[in-house]
């Protein structure tokens, strides 16, 4: 986790530091390291069973927001961000099926929740074929945990974009349809107050992947997006 509470502050890991978790208020010491992000880790096990290893692609997403929002905690569980409207987890590992319905279960008390997966590791193995106005996918190798999320799901691909999934069927093949994402749209929608600061960087980001040649030529303009929001939040949010 990046945020511990250190004499009454919440603050960053620093070199040698010592702070208290804010969750089960057990002591959590600074790893700070060269390779892996400044973090802060139990002196034990962790306090939260869905606790996920954290990358930089953990850290860039929670950048995006406030301090406030990130690993807030609710219950005995830190949710990675918590917007004003729903909890946005992020999941770079599998998972099992049963976490998904557990976690998706525990937050539909919390304003409904939003998957934010990380795509790099997959995105080999997807496969999107331009419809009119969307985006059918197939799915090797799939993984067959998120045929039981119920929440929305969307995916981060590299060279893509926000991939946002609206239909995935539960068989092999795997496959189904859906639509990108516009990641400031994305932003702001999670109610992020100066979206046009902190999705620059991240357009800046595509926009060097798609010059380097690896973003598929098959990629349509956005549709409406208004009415995509509100299919959205219809299934993630305010239940
Ligand atoms: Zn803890």
């Amino acid at each position: 986790m990046f945020w511990a509470n250190k004499d009454g502050q919440r603050v960053g890991a620093q070199p040698g530091n010592r702070g208290e978790c804010p969750c089960c208020h057990g002591t959590v010491l600074a790893k700070c390291g060269e390779i892996v992000s400044w973090h802060w880790a139990h002196e034990t096990n962790d306090c939260d069973p869905w606790y996920e290893a954290e990358s930089a692609w953990h850290r860039r997403w929670k950048g995006f927001f406030p301090d406030d929002w990130q690993e807030a905690v609710i219950g005995r569980h830190r949710a990675d961000i918590r917007t004003p409207k729903f909890i946005l987890e992020l999941q770079a590992s599998s998972i099992s099926s049963d976490e998904i319905v557990e976690r998706e279960q525990f937050y539909a008390d919390h304003g409904g929740m939003l998957w934010l997966l990380k795509g790099a590791d997959f995105a080999e193995n997807f496969e999107l074929r331009i419809r009119d106005g969307y985006f059918s996918f197939r799915w090797r190798w799939p993984r067959q945990s998120w045929w039981f999320a119920k929440k929305p799901i969307v995916i981060d691909f590299p060279a893509f974009g926000l991939f946002y999934i609206e239909k995935i069927y539960q068989h092999l093949p795997c496959g189904g349809w859906g639509n990108e994402l516009n990641a400031t749209e994305f932003l702001n929608e999670c109610g992020l107050p100066t979206p046009e600061n902190s999705a620059k960087v991240y357009d800046l980001a595509l926009a060097a992947a798609k010059e380097s040649g690896t973003l598929s030529p098959r990629i349509v303009v956005p549709r409406d997006r208004d009415k995509e929001w509100q299919e959205l939040l219809a299934m993630g949010g305010g239940q």
